[in-house]
């Protein structure tokens, strides 16, 4: 993101690639504009909230009209760097790294999986999905030469330290690790954890807890 929104609350920044995907999925289906309520049945965050987030961005709805698509999309492309491509390395090309590899982000938003480093003799020297993989040892050069800005983990928990320390000597500034490990990092780098198995744990307590809370976290 640039600049200009660094003073949007963190809660408000992790929301709006979800505005913008929503957005742009209205504006295909040729959509003129949207009210809050809509937006947030969408979603599936509470109206209040969309209307406090776009408030940061000086995004203000008229009643009876709601945002205008084409204003709010252009306002999210911007601030989220959505003209300029963002280059995501991915590390550990097993079945879950596989399948970020197949699916890419590019359907969605700017960013995309360029290069991806494993230690298995098979899979080195493959594509997967359009994307190259390297022998690891080339990770440091690879990352430097092509200037990745982030890196995807999806190696085993046990490698997953000594491998974010080795990227630190390079230009990326953010790691999405899918790993169970957490990250020890500089403050210069920003650390995303997504821990599948908790979510999926996390899901089941509420389910057999709150089973009827509809609420979404
Ligand atoms: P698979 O069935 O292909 O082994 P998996 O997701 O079950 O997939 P994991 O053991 O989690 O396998 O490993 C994920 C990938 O990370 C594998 O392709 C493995 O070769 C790779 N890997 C393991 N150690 C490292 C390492 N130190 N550096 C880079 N990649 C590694």
């Amino acid at each position: 993101m640039n600049e200009d929104t660094l003073k949007i609350p963190q809660a408000t920044a992790k929301r709006l690639p979800l505005y913008y995907r929503f957005l742009q999925n209205l504006h295909n289906a040729g959509k003129q504009r949207v009210s809050s309520a809509e937006l947030s049945e969408a979603v599936k965050v509470d109206s209040a909230t969309i209307r406090r987030d776009f408030s940061y961005f000086g995004a203000l709805g008229k009643k009876g009209y709601g945002y205008n698509v084409n204003y709010l999309l252009s306002f999210f492309r911007k601030t989220l760097d959505q003209d300029e491509v963002t280059k995501v390395a991915l590390i550990g090309v097993g079945n879950l790294g596989t399948a970020f590899l197949n699916y890419n982000f590019l359907k969605n938003n700017n960013t995309k999986i360029e290069i991806a480093f494993d230690i298995d003799k098979n899979k080195i020297g493959k594509k997967i999905g359009q994307v190259h993989v390297y022998e690891f040892s080339e990770l440091q050069s690879r990352l430097v030469e092509e200037n990745i800005s982030i890196a995807i983990l999806t190696v085993p928990a046990e490698v997953a330290q000594s491998i974010t320390d080795s990227i630190l000597e390079t230009n990326v500034k953010g790691i999405l690790n899918f790993t169970p490990a957490r990250l020890n990092v500089p403050s210069s780098i920003r650390v995303h954890h997504i821990d599948l198995a908790v979510e999926l744990q996390a899901l089941v307590y509420f389910l057999k807890h709150y089973p009827n809370d509809t609420e979404n976290s």
